[in-house]
């Protein structure tokens, strides 16, 4: 488990603590939700716990409330978009490979259109 609230340098801490006046979607006990900047669908919004986790790797056993409550902020945004009847995709990137450009574990929520496949 990662102990830090917030990394003063991180982005998203940043964002998750009010500090850039960010408009947030939806919020939880343990997450908040934001558009993305350079959104890949109608709906793209980014679903990032309160407290600085780097990536999906550095989940411990001990962070299972905020897991579950992160998750269910996603939901919850899917619902709000108007996206669960016609399906959404849940993502996060871990790591070079993937992808992952803000060490910060947060959730890509897309949607609003037929999504491309191979994920990969
Ligand atoms: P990833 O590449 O999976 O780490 O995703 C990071 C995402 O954060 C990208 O889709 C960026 O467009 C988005 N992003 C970076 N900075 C901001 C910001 N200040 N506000 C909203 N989205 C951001």
């Amino acid at each position: 488990m990662t102990t830090s609230t917030s990394f003063g340098s991180c982005i998203f801490c940043r964002i998750a603590n009010g500090d850039l006046a960010t408009e947030f979607v939806a919020v939880s006990e343990h997450a908040v939700a934001f558009r993305d900047l350079a959104p890949q669908a109608p709906t793209h919004v980014l679903v990032v716990p309160r407290r600085h986790v780097a990536s999906l790797h550095d989940i411990v056993p001990e962070d299972g409330v905020l897991v579950a409550d992160t998750l269910q902020l996603a939901v919850e945004v899917a619902r709000r978009e108007g996206v669960i009847a016609g399906g959404f995709r849940v993502l996060t990137n871990d790591g070079p490979d993937a992808g992952q450009t803000v060490d910060h574990l947060h959730f890509h929520v897309l949607g609003g259109r037929r999504l491309h496949e191979p994920l990969g």
